[in-house]
Formats: structure tokens, C-alpha cells, sequence
């Protein structure tokens, strides 16, 4: 497994996140993507749905939600729809189980070779790792999967796996691993990609993906794709192995449309994905194309154990990524400082509890959950702008705080945390201390702000705070509060009746 996305625990995301805001290109990658992506959502959304947009995401949210409350019948109901298909479906209750099934399969076809179509869950069970430990080559497809893989790097987000990395990085690599001029042109760099792979679909042996939804009434997966890489690894190949996580079961295709309309608009701002694939059983008689074996892997790896408890909500994601985007300190760290494939504000809720629900029975899991990932969900600031993208309405914001809140209890907090929360407590039980201490450090930020440059309409600015405020200001500036108190505000308003 790559230490980037399966670190050893328990896992500490200080000196990762460190890094990454010191890293100058990797700020104005992932900022200038993120914030593009973030703002073109908002308005595809506003063109296309305006004030039906919040109906749409409730939509969605209650559509998953039942599938979830009837797993186990839709399960049921896939599996023998599947079967009907000439398809053979297997579970795996743990990621060493997925990993054992595909090399059993991997063996009964002598497979020496593999291509791969993106999937967030063969990143998780690790299955390049097992497959490479067999001696089985495999491609990654998704060309920003495939510079990850020349490169020996990992995807740093969860639709746009190289959002880290530019076209000169991707230019050198190409020069150094395939031996390809040097080129910056976005155009000739995808067809020295293209040109590599296209034979080695023709020859592999096995061809292996993810799925965005599994339709139980008809017994298929749907994968959204932009680039047309998984209908060439499912075309090519003799056997196709589909893994994909339960919690992606829906009821068929009735229940698609909203989904649809929101991943790509959410996770890229594009009306569909270019490609939106079914894929059913194998090829039947008369049929030239497709493969003469399909198998689905239904992936549980933890996900029992999260349906169970509180958390259940989780499940949800559809794993568009918006929230990534929307969010102040991804933006900032980038996805290898959260230690998971899973990174960004579902990632630092999703990670602990997949861990805890795993019991150890992952690949470099404890089981320890929240204590392994103890930094996770405070790497947030609250500001909820995960909850406002998040097309399921997934309040991940309330997930942060209850994690913090279970963190606390376990004495797995800082100690700072702690204490400061007890100052706060004792001065704002004591009114007239309380407005002493805020009006002294109102007094004090202002004499610190006026002596920095001052600057928005006449509003002073900390460039570099004192103390314990100084990780704030190393990248970002504080601003100062110069008017009329919010305290003074209000007993005025109530001495002269304005409303204001
Ligand atoms: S939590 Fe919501 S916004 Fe984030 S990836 Fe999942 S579905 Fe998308």
C-alpha cells in the first residue's frame, strides 16, 4: 500500500499539512482548481435548476436513504438479478477478502495482465499491491490515475486524482517513464497516453473497475467516466471484475435520474460525465464485443459496522468531491495531508469510522478508529461549506463535532483545547469580567493591527498574530474588529429602540 494513502497509525497529519502549505504549487494547483470548480457548480446548479436545486438534493438524500434502510432486501434483489444475467457476484466482508477473490479469479484465467478503470475501492482494499505481489501487471487507465502510477504517487482527490500536479510534471514523467518527447501541449501529452495504452487493452487479460451505483432491479452497475477508459478495460479483456462498495446499491433505474443530474454538476461542473456505462452481465450469443465473464464484488470492508451506528448518514456520498472543493482547509492542505483515500470533509469523517468499523480487519488497520485519526476532524473551521455542496445533504459539519466531542471524553484532545474551554466557561459566567477581558483584547488587537498595513476601506489587518495565534496568521490574515462592539451595539439599540 502506498504510505501516502495508508500511513502507519496512529496517523498524524501536523507535519503533512505543514509541508503542503509551504509547498508554493501545490497551493496554486489545488487552490485554483478547487476554487474554480467550487464557483462553476454554483452556477451550473443556479442555470439550470435555480430554486429547485435544494428540492433536487432532497431528492437525493431520501432516495439514498431508503436504499440504505433496505440494504439487505436490495441486495437480495441485485444479486439474483445479476445471477439471471450470467454474472457471478461475491461478497467480501473484509479488503483481504476482496483482494483473495480477485486472485482466485486472477488464477483460474492464468492472468498475467491487468487494465483499470479509476476506483476509490480498489484503492482501499489495496488491490495493485496484491496484484503485484502475484505477478500480475496492471495498467491504471484514467489517464491522471496512470501519471499517479508512472509517478509512484497516490490520488490526492477523489474525482480528480492529480489535481496536485501540472502539465510540465506530467510532460517529465512521460519523458522519463515512456521515453515520449517533451511536450506541455495538454492535447499530444493525452495521445502519448492514449497511444501507450491502446494495445495494452487489446492484450490484457483481466480488465478491473469501480461502479458509481448499483441498480438492483436490473442487476448492473453504472460507471461515470469522462474519458472512455472503462469501456475500452471492460470491451478488451476476456474477464471483467466489477468491486464496488454495498452502500452504492440503489433501487434500478427509476431511481437514477436525480443522481445523475447531480455527480457531474457537483464534482465537475459538466451537465453528465461524457460516459455513463451499464454493465450487466457477459457478452451473450450473437454479441462480438464485451467479456466472456463478469464478476461483481461487493465490497463490505467496514461498511456494516458505519450502517450501524450513528453515522449511518455517511453512506450517502456519492463521492462527487464537491466538498472537497468548497472546502477552506483542503484547499489549503491538499488530499495526501489526510493520511486516506478518503480525504477532504468526508474524508475526515468517512476514515475514522471505516477504520473503527473494520475492527483491525483492514489492510494496516487497528480498529482504534478516531484515536488513529485523532486530527481528522480538526482540520476543519466549521464554516459548513461542506454541508452547502454536499448533493445528498450530508451534514458533515455535525459529524465533526460529535467526533471532537467523542475525542474530548477519551482525553484525546489537546490539552490547550481543554483549558482554553474552561477559561471561556469561567469568564463568560462572570459578565462584568467578561466584557474587562473582551475590551482588553479588542484594545490590544487594535494597537497590534494599526501598527501592520491597513488596507480594505480604512480595516486594519494582523499579518503575523502573537502566541497561540500565530499558526492562523501564517497563512491567512486576521482582520480587526475596529467598529462598535457587538455588546455596545446591542445596549444601544435597546436604549433608543432602533432596529437596525
Ligand atoms: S460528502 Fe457529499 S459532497 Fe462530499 S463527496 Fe460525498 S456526496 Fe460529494
Amino acid at each position: 500500500m502506498n504510505e501516502l494513502i495508508a500511513p502507519k497509525l496512529p496517523f498524524d497529519m501536523k507535519p503533512r499539512a505543514r509541508e503542503a502549505v509551504r509547498d508554493l504549487k501545490l497551493q496554486q494547483f489545488v487552490g485554483n482548481a478547487t476554487h474554480l470548480k467550487d464557483t462553476q457548480r454554483g452556477g451550473i446548479f443556479g442555470r439550470d435548476f435555480g430554486p429547485d436545486y435544494d428540492d433536487l438534493r432532497t431528492v437525493a438524500r431520501d432516495t439514498k436513504q431508503y436504499a440504505l434502510d433496505h440494504l439487505d432486501e436490495l441486495l437480495e434483489r441485485f444479486i439474483a438479478n445479476a445471477e439471471k444475467s450470467g454474472a457471478k457476484v461475491h461478497a467480501a466482508a473484509t479488503a483481504a477478502d476482496a483482494c483473495a477473490i480477485a486472485l482466485e479469479i486472477a488464477r483460474a484465467h492464468a492472468a498475467k495482465s491487468c487494465v483499470k478503470s479509476k476506483s476509490m475501492v480498489t484503492e482501499e482494499i489495496g488491490l495493485l499491491p496484491a496484484f503485484e505481489a502475484a505477478g500480475i501487471t496492471t495498467l491504471e487507465t484514467d489517464l491522471g490515475e496512470f501519471i499517479l502510477q508512472i509517478d509512484g504517487d497516490a490520488p490526492s482527490h477523489i474525482v480528480t486524482p492529480m489535481i496536485h500536479k501540472d502539465r510540465v510534471a506530467t510532460a517529465r514523467s512521460f519523458v522519463r517513464e515512456l521515453g515520449a518527447r517533451y511536450t506541455e501541449d495538454p492535447t499530444e501529452l493525452t495521445m502519448i497516453a492514449r497511444e501507450h495504452m491502446r494495445g495494452l487493452y487489446r492484450a490484457a487479460d483481466l480488465g478491473v473497475s469501480g461502479a458509481n451505483f448499483l441498480l438492483a432491479d436490473e442487476g448492473s452497475a453504472v460507471i461515470c467516466t469522462n474519458e472512455g477508459n472503462f469501456d475500452l478495460s471492460v470491451g478488451g479483456p476476456p474477464v471483467h471484475i466489477v468491486f464496488v462498495g454495498i452502500e452504492k446499491l440503489i433501487r434500478g433505474a427509476r431511481d437514477l435520474a436525480p443522481f445523475l443530474k447531480l455527480l457531474a454538476r457537483s464534482g465537475t461542473a459538466q451537465p453528465l460525465t461524457v460516459y455513463t456505462s451499464f454493465v450487466r452481465g457477459p457478452r451473450r450469443a450473437g454479441e462480438h464485443g464485451g467479456p466472456k465473464e463478469v464478476h461483481f464484488v461487493l465490497v463490505d470492508a467496514g461498511r456494516v459496522g458505519v450502517l450501524a451506528s450513528e453515522k449511518r448518514d455517511l453512506l450517502r456520498c456519492i463521492r462527487c468531491g464537491a466538498c472537497l472543493n468548497a472546502c477552506p482547509v483542503y484547499r489549503k492542505v491538499g488530499g495526501h495531508s489526510y493520511g486516506s483515500m478518503y480525504a477532504g470533509p468526508i474524508g475526515a469523517v468517512l476514515t475514522p469510522e471505516l477504520e473503527r468499523a473494520q475492527g483491525g480487519a483492514g489492510a494496516g488497520t487497528s480498529g482504534a478508529g478516531l484515536a488513529n485519526y485523532a486530527d481528522l476532524p480538526r482540520a476543519s473551521s466549521l464554516c459548513g461549506a461542506c454541508y452547502e455542496a454536499c448533493p445528498v445533504k450530508i451534514d458533515i459539519p455535525k459529524f465533526l463535532m460529535h467526533d471532537r466531542a467523542r475525542l474530548r471524553e477519551r482525553g484525546l484532545s489537546p490539552k490547550s483545547e481543554g483549558a482554553t474551554l474552561a477559561l471561556w466557561r469561567w469568564l463568560a459566567e462572570r459578565p462584568a469580567l467578561f466584557r474587562m477581558a473582551i475590551g482588553a483584547v479588542r484594545l490590544h488587537a487594535r494597537m497590534l493591527g494599526q501598527a501592520e498595513k491597513t488596507k480594505d476601506g480604512g480595516r486594519a489587518w494582523l499579518t503575523s498574530a502573537p502566541g497561540p495565534g500565530a499558526g492562523w496568521t501564517q497563512s491567512r490574515d486576521l482582520g480587526i474588529a475596529t467598529g462598535e462592539s457587538f455588546r455596545d451595539w446591542f445596549a444601544g439599540r435597546g436604549r433608543s429602540g432602533a432596529s437596525r
